[in-house]
């Protein structure tokens, strides 16, 4: 097979996501010759003009291994202590390392709200884009130690890929110890193809994900396919590379197998590309077939065409809409709080003042506040861009 030279210096702002597995040996630790070599590539970038920020994993992993706790699963307060011990390490190895090449480190610890709730969404945002502004590399990671179940990400594919719309990055490289998209596991299936340019993320391509995560790190397949629906429909292109190879950068420029992923052809505006990746939707709304078309060509939804509410949330909140087949095709800010959405679900917007005993707005969801988020069963989608890698 001839080797495709991928060039990366088109890109303007880069996100480097990087599993626990590539910078942490479970008996010797911090793989510090690796991390020497990725900071010269990182350097090669930026010398070629675009920004550069690491999603870094690898807290509790080198956490555990000062601590020495045994192997296995960890349970979340171990994981939380380990992360506490690893991340003051991991920090130090990346600011240390990227010193040799004079860049100057900033560490970011995220959770889930900062990302998901927009008042602290354009905070996080302001603070990296500061830091880029100030020359500083942002290393980046969750901030395992106080991020519990209900309110983490939990891997870090998909972090990377929330930062990366965050920010409006136009890459989002995934390094991890696996090559890149197969269409079966490979260990499992002989007939398994690698796929090295992927146009838009169909259900096929969902299904050939499956769901496997090595033990060092969270994320397998799955999640980095979530990433990608999160990269792409924001315009952000992705590719998923071996991070096993000294100057995996480079190796990726040189032709070293990998998979890309196309940014969706229709860049939406920042608020929508953030409604359309929210994590978690505070709560639905069934609608009605012809509120379905009305939403299609671009309209509002009125409360008439709503037959359900479910879920708690508040004016503002980012809602799912659920079309008339069951299945999600749109995501928006609510309106109304649930509460209010009940009462008025269903009834004409003539009514909402005797029903709710003030004049309301007409929308559920306004049209600039919603972004399509599936398609209906029998569309075909040509909008997307070809993979130019
Ligand atoms: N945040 C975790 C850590 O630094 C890694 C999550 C992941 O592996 O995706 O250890």
């Amino acid at each position: 097979m001839t080797k495709t030279r991928k060039p990366l210096q088109k890109y303007r702002r880069v996100v480097i996501k990087i599993g626990s597995a590539l910078l942490v040996d479970r008996a010797t630790g911090l793989k510090k010759a690796w991390l020497d070599a990725m900071c010269a590539d990182i350097a090669a970038l930026r010398a070629k003009g675009a920004d550069v920020l690491v999603v870094s994993s690898g807290a509790i992993a080198l956490g555990r291994t000062v601590l020495k706790l045994p192997a296995g699963a960890l349970k979340l307060e171990e994981s939380q202590a380990a992360a506490a011990v690893g991340q003051i390490a991991l920090a130090r190895a990346w600011s240390e390392s990227l010193s040799a090449d004079a860049i100057v480190a900033g560490q970011v610890l995220l959770t889930l709200g900062d990302t998901e709730e927009r008042r602290r969404y354009l905070n996080a945002r302001a603070t990296i884009n500061q830091l880029l502004k100030l020359g500083a590399v942002p290393i980046i990671n969750e901030n395992d130690t106080v991020a519990t179940t209900e309110i983490r990400y939990g891997d870090n594919d998909r972090l990377a890929a929330r930062v990366a719309t965050m920010i409006g990055a136009d890459l989002l490289v995934l390094l991890s110890d696996i090559d890149g998209l197969y269409t079966a596991p490979p260990h499992l299936d002989p007939n398994a193809r690698f796929l090295d340019a992927i146009a838009e993320i169909t259900p096929e391509i969902e299904a050939m994900a499956g769901g496997a995560a090595s033990e060092l790190s969270r994320g397998g397949m799955r999640t980095k396919i979530d990433a990608g629906k999160i990269a792409t429909t924001a315009g952000c292109a992705m590719i998923i590379a071996s991070g096993k190879p000294n100057h995996p950068l480079a190796a990726i420029e040189d032709g070293a197998r990998s998979s890309w992923f196309a940014p969706s052809g229709s860049p939406v505006t920042a608020r929508k590309t953030w409604i359309a990746g929210q994590l978690l939707p505070a709560g639905t709304l069934a609608i009605d077939a012809g509120a379905e078309d009305a939403l299609r060509s671009g309209k509002s939804l009125l409360p008439a065409g709503v037959r359900e509410v479910k879920g708690t949330f508040s004016r503002g909140d980012t809602i799912a809409i659920l079309g008339a087949s069951g299945r999600e095709i749109a995501r928006g800010l609510a309106g109304y709080d649930a509460d209010e959405a009940r009462q008025i679900a269903g009834k004409k917007s003539a009514e909402i003042a005797a029903i709710l005993g003030y004049a309301g707005r007409a929308a559920m969801v306004h049209r600039d506040d919603l972004v399509m988020t599936g398609k209906r069963a029998d569309e075909k989608d040509g909008r997307r861009d070809e993979v130019h890698a």
